[in-house]
């Protein structure tokens, strides 16, 4: 019975408990919070921010974003995707492409551009990363490690310095 709870207790850990996503340390408090435009809708979404206590790391302050945030970029992660889609593998007019989507066309430019990068690199990681297979099954368990990745590959200067929650695109 004891075995059972411990065994209970340590898989309810790996997959719920909240890491560094530098050091990957769980000596981690939490440290206040800020607010991201939603994507999608009129409205904000509040992000925890936590501090690492390792005196090792050099991070100091992190924060681990809810599915289908990403850091820096205002798009979701599907809009890259259907942008993607249309705009570089389809080839539909930009104009098109900024109209489904509900974004101007210097947006829709700048996605494009971006999106030459990033989808490569998406499917190039989704092979070999423990994310790679799970993260659409279950964003929840595997979007910190793939929003750490996506940051260390896109901004590693900001990655670096810690906290990331200014949009760019
Ligand atoms: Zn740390």
């Amino acid at each position: 019975m004891v075995c059972m709870l411990l065994k209970i207790d340590q898989s309810a850990k790996s997959v719920n408990q909240v890491r560094c996503s530098r050091c990957a340390t769980t000596l981690i408090i939490r440290h206040g919070t800020y607010f991201r435009a939603d994507p999608v809708r009129p409205t904000l979404v509040k992000i925890q921010r936590y501090l690492c206590k390792s005196p090792e790391c050099p991070r100091r302050t992190f924060s681990v974003l809810p599915f289908p945030l990403l850091p820096i970029v205002r798009h979701t992660f599907g809009t890259h995707i259907i942008g993607y889609v249309l705009g570089n593998a389809l080839r539909r007019p930009q104009s098109i492409v900024s109209g489904l989507l509900e974004i101007t066309r210097g947006r829709t430019k700048r996605l494009s551009e971006f999106c030459r990068e990033f989808i490569p690199w998406f499917y190039h990681e989704a092979k070999i990363a423990d994310w790679g297979t799970n993260l659409l099954q279950d964003p929840a368990r595997f979007w910190a490690d793939f929003t750490r990745d996506f940051s260390q590959r896109f901004y590693p200067a900001r990655w670096d310095i810690g906290d990331q929650h200014n949009s760019i695109l």
